[in-house]
């Protein structure tokens, strides 16, 4: 069996999303990275003060942390692996911020019909791709697909508790949590007075204000097949922008790329898209939205995020054409 395996050995993801531009004006541009969520996070910061902007750089990054040791699905000491291991046992506490996130992942779901589906985990898990991946046996998936349904995920509004009705279920929020976890981190800078920076996880962003001396921030899209190189970029100010793409945990085996975007009715790679782009007032829409409509695939994808207010798109199809919510964001793309 040929088998091309597509990673880092320490597991970073390369971003989907890079700043291009120049520095102008009299703030200075402050800039740190760190490997978070097993991705690369750079978080630039508009100042005068050095100091209060890499503060806010430090509570950023430490958000992103706690998010992280909360939510990851493959650290022991998560909330999420907690629920897990117990969840068909009983219902666990989760606290408010937890609860309201879950509450959106099964409002994600329900919107998209199911194609976004956080109890993906038990057939994730199969497909290994923290690891490399590997292509699961059809039987082992078949056994596992009747634990994948959002509709089983049971909760207690007074306790803010959570558990699942099917023994062997499982929750994995790798398609929400990044963006969640950015628009968190964006909070703590803006706490702290910042009112000009970009949070980039790996390709989910959130934008606040402007790049000194202009009045908006220039982003570049991932080409979904030239490593390295921009689809496009857009000038945006206050708000979230992000990508899902086949691209960024795959590997090809006897010439057909597998990648972690997995279909639940059938437990395989989403066929259909190479990248969604969707830019959305917050980085947890954004993230869910351009998962969601990624399995969805460019016809039903395109609708989706087009009944969303408030949202666009940008979605590349399994031939590379290109296919956009609507005129007025096209005209925003520059070469
Ligand atoms: P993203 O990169 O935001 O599109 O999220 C992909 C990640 O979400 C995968 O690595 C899985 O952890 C998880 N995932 C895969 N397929 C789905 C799905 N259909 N619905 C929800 N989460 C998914
Ligand atoms: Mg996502």
């Amino acid at each position: 069996m040929i088998c091309l395996r597509y990673w880092s050995s320490c597991g970073v993801i390369a971003a989907a999303i890079f700043m291009v531009g120049c520095l102008s004006g009299k703030e200075d541009l402050y800039n740190e990275t760190k490997i978070i969520m097993g991705t690369v996070v750079q978080i630039t910061v508009a100042h005068h003060s050095e100091e209060q902007a890499r503060a806010g750089i430090r509570a950023a990054m430490s958000e992103l942390q706690r998010v992280d040791d909360l939510l990851s699905v493959s650290k022991p000491g998560s909330l999420v692996t907690k629920i897990n291991r117990e969840g068909s046992s009983g219902k666990i506490p989760v606290g408010a911020e937890v609860f309201s996130l879950l509450r959106d992942t099964v409002a994600m779901s329900s919107a998209s019909d199911g194609a976004f589906d956080a109890t993906i985990w038990p057939v994730a898990e199969l497909w290994d791709f923290d690891k490399g991946g590997m292509v699961p046996k059809p039987t082992l998936i078949a056994s596992k697909l009747p634990l994948v349904g959002y509709q089983n995920i049971l909760f207690d509004d007074s306790a803010m508790s959570v558990g699942f009705a099917r023994q062997g279920m499982g929750l994995d929020l790798g398609a929400i949590a990044k963006g969640w976890a950015v628009d968190r981190a964006m909070e703590k800078l803006k706490s702290l007075g910042i009112r000009n920076a970009i949070i980039d996880a790996g390709g989910d962003l959130r934008i606040i204000g402007a790049r000194p001396g202009k009045d908006f921030w220039k982003i570049g899209v991932q080409h979904p097949r030239e490593p390295g190189a921009l689809l496009t970029t857009f000038s945006l100010r206050d708000t979230a922008i992000v990508t899902s793409g086949d691209y960024e945990r795959f590997f090809i085996a006897e010439g057909i790329r597998y990648h972690h975007i997995l279909e639940p009715a059938t437990g395989q790679p989403a066929r259909g898209c190479r990248s969604v782009t969707v830019v959305a007032a917050t980085a947890e829409e954004a993230d869910a939205c351009a998962t969601a409509a990624f399995v969805l695939g460019p016809q039903k994808g395109l609708a989706f995020l087009r009944a969303r207010p408030g949202l666009q798109g940008l979605i590349v199809d399994d031939r590379g054409a290109l296919h956009w919510t609507d005129e007025a964001f096209e005209r925003m793309a520059g070469r």
